[in-house]
């Protein structure tokens, strides 16, 4: 028997998202998520979804001191349902790996050099890096038979030319400090752009396509022919949109300012552009469909924090717009892209001259397909295409190990 399940690990400080797919049909076996690693009470949700409990998810509290109780447990989870690691059918595990730098551009066996090279650039990912090595570690050990594959969330972006990708800095202290735009949410990006392809009857070769994935995170893409462009996160996933707690662009000054003026030390500012700002610092909510409710309440700070949100988005468009030359289609995609009409409606209001309109009644539809929502008169396309990360990542892992 070919082995044909692969299971995807998204690992973050204290947690661990994960599914088990079987590439054979593209059938999801079982999704889960652990929280709150290390805290007095962990919660392990897991959900089969195939068998006699397809659907039924249980919940466990109790204390995971580390990745490694973690995993165990969803281990033990996976086998309850008759479909544990140890089974034969288990191809590989895959881990979405947040930076891969400039080396990675497509899914790569994990080996002690591709280790060595994901620790090397913790300097530019200290928040995820290390997170997504403790992932890996611990899934090694638990089938150390078995091929890992990391997936990189920088992969897609890194046909971007130079000219996008470098600040304009001193050459030297970028070179030095690796300092560059690297980009995030590729698999999403990637996945996004191709699905909108096919959407229209094209190949991706064939079309343009700006990408907006919003969700907590946010970020936009131009990708050319299939190949990523330009994108709007950079170094760090700080830069670009506005997002649930990020402020995205701002002039680099306000950060000398707050620490000249307001005082404030280094890890104070790196909080405050990274958690407390964005949606929640403009308005003390980043939950859209919350900020949607106050508006229609009335509420003056909602209305000018979605504003601030749309005006950021719109100057995304327009950019991408020059950059690509001639744009196919607008792609929106995660949490908000999929389901606030709202969002999409005022992103692309006014935008007419650019070819970009949207149906209201096709917009207000509510469904888990891709979908055009512009007019047929409209010379671009408009497109809401759900996202699904796992099934990329599966899908790369399961081409890669079984050629
Ligand atoms: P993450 O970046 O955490 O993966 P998601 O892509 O899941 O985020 O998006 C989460 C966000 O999506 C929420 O914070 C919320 O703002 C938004 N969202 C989810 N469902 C809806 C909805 N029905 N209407 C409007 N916004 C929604």
């Amino acid at each position: 028997m070919t082995p044909t399940r692969i299971l995807v690990l998204n690992s973050g400080s204290s947690s661990v998202k994960y599914q088990l797919l079987d590439m054979r049909d593209r059938t999801r076996l079982a999704v889960g998520l652990v929280e709150k690693i290390g805290e007095d009470t962990s919660a392990l949700a897991h959900t089969p979804l195939l068998g006699e409990n397809a659907g039924r998810k249980r919940v466990q509290e109790t204390r995971f001191a580390d990745h490694a109780e973690a995993l165990k447990a969803v281990a033990e989870e996976l086998t309850a349902d008759g479909i544990g690691l140890d089974s034969p059918e288990l191809a590989a595990i895959g881990h979405r790996v947040v930076h891969g730098g400039l080396k990675f551009s497509a899914p790569t066996v994990i080996t002690d050099e591709v280790m060595a090279e994901i620790e090397r650039l913790v300097p530019v990912a200290p928040l995820h890096n290390p997170a997504n090595i403790t992932g890996i570690k611990t899934a090694q050990a638990l089938r150390p038979d078995l091929p890992q594959v990391a997936v990189f969330d920088t992969a897609f972006h890194t046909t971007m030319p130079e000219y996008a990708a470098r600040y304009a800095i001193d050459v030297e202290t970028a070179d030095a400090h690796r300092i560059r735009r690297y980009g995030f949410h590729g698999t999403s990006h990637a996945y996004v752009s191709r699905k909108t392809a096919e959407l229209l009857g094209k190949t991706p070769e064939e079309v343009n396509v700006i990408v907006l994935h919003l969700g907590n995170g946010a970020s936009a893409s131009a990708v050319a022919g299939g190949r990523c462009v330009d994108t709007s996160m950079g170094l760090t996933p700080l830069e670009g949109l506005v997002m649930g707690t990020r402020s995205g662009d701002l002039d680099p000054a306000v950060i000398f300012h707050l620490e000249r003026v307001a005082g404030m030390s280094t890890d104070e500012i790196d909080t405050l552009l990274n958690k407390k700002s964005g949606l929640v610092g403009l308005c003390g909510d980043n939950d859209m469909r919350e900020i949607r409710r106050r508006i229609d309440a009335g509420d003056k700070q909602a209305a000018l924090a979605f504003e601030i949100y749309i005006h950021r988005l719109k100057k995304y468009i327009g950019a991408y717009s020059a950059v690509l030359g001639k744009v196919d289609a607008v792609a929106f995609t995660a949490g908000v892209g999929e389901n606030a009409a709202p969002v999409r409606e005022a992103a692309v209001a006014g935008l007419e001259e650019l070819g970009l309109a949207v149906d209201a009644d096709l917009n207000s539809v509510r469904s888990d397909e891709p979908r055009l929502i512009s007019p047929e008169y409209a010379r671009v396309a408009v497109a809401v295409v759900p996202t699904d990360e796992e099934l990329e990542i599966a899908t790369q892992v399961y081409d890669l190990v079984s050629k």
